[in-house]
């Protein structure tokens, strides 16, 4: 995908409105328009990446960075007690923004993942 057609891209940059909740080195934090949780932040990397599956062997950087603003999120939004990170990969694994970004949810008791 273009980079300047992909949603996520274009909410880094300002063109699409988003509830921007934090940033980070390079990171970006912000509310999920269709929240399945009390909290439900997305955090991403302003650079474009498809999937945690095209990143390469460099970006342990970019992972600690995005690591680093999901517990910042969680902190800023009390849910630091307990909340999920999760990533999909793919349209098969559940991916409808081929952007890379992290699923932080809490606010409630969570069950176990779904299958
Ligand atoms: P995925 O299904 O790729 O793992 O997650 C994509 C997430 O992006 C979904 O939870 C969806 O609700 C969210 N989303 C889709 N479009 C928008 C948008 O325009 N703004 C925001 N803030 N979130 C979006």
């Amino acid at each position: 995908m273009a980079v300047d057609s992909c949603l996520f891209c274009r909410i880094v940059a300002g063109e699409v409105p988003a509830e921007r909740v934090a940033t980070g080195d390079g990171v970006l934090a912000f509310r999920d328009i269709e929240p399945r949780a009390p909290v439900h932040v997305l955090v991403v990397p302003e650079r474009h990446v498809a999937s945690v599956h095209e990143l390469d062997d460099g970006a342990s950087g970019l992972l600690a960075d995005c690591f680093a603003l999901c517990r910042q999120v969680a902190e800023q939004e009390g849910i630091a007690d307990g909340y999920r990170v999760t990533t999909n990969v793919g349209e098969r694994g559940g991916q409808s923004v081929a952007h890379l970004h992290f699923h932080v949810l809490g606010g409630r008791q969570l069950g176990h993942i779904d299958s």
